[in-house]
């Protein structure tokens, strides 16, 4: 697993205790996280962390994922460039998120817990958790934003059928899901909802812990394994990608995407572009501030400086489900302040488009979320078509879009829109970030 680079001096801004506004210590994080995951949460020296034997083990079911050269695509597209996607799509999960979800099971195992609690909005995430927890054979609780629990039956049966308990939230099971509910009747919920009830539950429960699946250092760093593999495919047949892309939620897959090629752009041993690609309805990168922002909406965990639209904004409901997170990674997000990394937007119908273009010539039926990366890696393509440029391309293919069906009923239906902030609603949020 790739740390940080050397030789860097910018490292991401620490988390704050919000209470006292001084970098929270491994003894105030213990409480919510894993010891272990703590330490690699604030680990700033190791330039790498070997992945123990056990999550190897775990990992030969579904890895080495594929580096495939999109040659259909590449057809298709009638570019000179050179097309490869590196495929996470290929476990029962769905998606990248089992890689990390794998890790944080271990060390909850590794410490004697008794299990742990989450949050899942879309569903990927507290799939992968209940796959994790099922083998380490440890106790998993959902909390499921209520609108998901009842959209997506068959995502919560998955869990289920993994022995994972699925609460709908808010809940009656805590209490700051019963306050929720008193004040907001009929509520469908919110993520920052069910990581305030998830949260909640670990740290009133003898032997749990909170866990989470994206934004933080330890989930980039779980992540790093999809880069390493990428490069080391790479390396053995001597290709070196110009171009490296990838769709941001909380910035976990692209951070592991590009962990080991960026390690090389800050040594100064090669370059690349890396571009970063987010929904035009949620624009943490490309519209939000560069500030000390919660992770969520109940206000209760750490503040991260990041790029936020605060806190409080809640994006118009689309179907980028894994990408409605309204903060960054600390660690992009400094990359991406010091003019390391690119970003841009696109908007849903366009995401749709490319994603079908996709299917329909490379066989994978990709998930929304991954489809942002496929449109910007044809713009690309199609730029090198003009420019006759032989550009190699690398993009993430995050995952697989079968539950995602209803979006792509909605759009070749017809039925899709492309909803933008506008910077007025932007600017309600941000104005109301804590004051540090
Ligand atoms: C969760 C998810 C994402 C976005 O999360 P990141 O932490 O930004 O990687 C992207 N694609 C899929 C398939 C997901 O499930």
């Amino acid at each position: 697993m790739v740390q940080h680079a050397r030789g860097y001096e910018n490292k991401p801004a620490p988390l704050l205790n919000p209470g006292t506004g001084q970098p929270m210590t491994a003894a105030e994080l213990s409480g919510v996280f894993c010891d272990e995951l703590v330490a690699q949460e604030l680990n700033e020296t190791d330039a790498y962390i070997p992945i123990p034997q056990e999550i190897r083990d775990f990992y030969k079911m579904y890895r080495p994922s594929p580096l495939v050269r999109a040659y259909c695509l590449e057809k298709k597209l009638d570019t000179p460039a050179k097309i490869y996607y590196k495929f996470e799509g290929n476990n029962t999960s769905g998606s990248h998120k089992l890689n990390s979800a794998i890790a944080q099971a271990y060390y909850a195992k590794k410490q004697g817990l008794k299990g742990v609690t989450t949050e899942t909005g879309a569903g990927q995430w507290g799939t992968a958790l209940s796959m994790a927890c099922a083998y380490f054979d440890l106790d998993c609780k959902v909390y499921m934003v209520k609108v998901s629990y009842e959209q997506k039956p068959f995502r919560r049966e998955v869990m289920r059928t993994y022995g994972a308990s699925v609460t709908p939230s808010p809940s009656d099971t805590t209490e700051v899901g019963r306050k929720i509910l008193a004040a907001h009747p009929g509520t469908t919920g919110s993520l920052g909802c069910a990581i305030s009830e998830a949260v909640e539950v670990a740290v009133t429960n003898e032997g749990y812990r909170y866990v989470l699946g994206s934004v933080l250092n330890q989930v980039l760093l779980h992540q790093s394994v999809i880069g390493l593999e990428a490069k080391a495919a790479f390396d053995k047949y001597d290709i070196k990608p110009d171009v490296i892309i990838g769709c941001a939620g909380g910035g976990s897959n692209l951070g592991g995407l590009i962990a080991p090629f960026m390690g090389q752009k800050l040594r100064g041993e090669a370059d690349y572009r890396i571009i970063a690609v987010e929904p035009a309805s949620c624009p943490s990168f490309t519209r939000g501030k560069y500030a000390y922002d919660f992770c969520d909406t109940g206000m209760i965990c750490p503040l991260a400086k990041m790029y936020t639209l605060g806190s409080d904004f809640i994006p118009a409901p689309n179907h980028a489900g894994g990408l409605r997170f309204h903060g960054m990674s600390t660690t992009l997000s400094q990359l991406y302040h010091d003019g390391l990394m690119e970003a841009t937007t696109a908007v849903q119908t366009d995401v749709f488009e490319a994603a079908e273009y996709f299917a329909r010539v490379e066989g994978i039926l990709p998930a929304p979320e991954s489809s942002h990366a496929i449109k910007v890696a044809i713009d690309e393509a199609k730029k090198c078509k003009e420019t006759g440029e032989e550009k190699t391309i690398l993009f993430g293919l995050t995952g697989t879009g079968y539950f995602d069906l209803v979006a792509y009923e909605k759009y070749n239906n017809g039925e899709m829109d492309d909803y933008i902030p506008t910077d007025a609603e932007l600017a309600e949020s941000i104005a109301k970030l804590p004051k540090i």
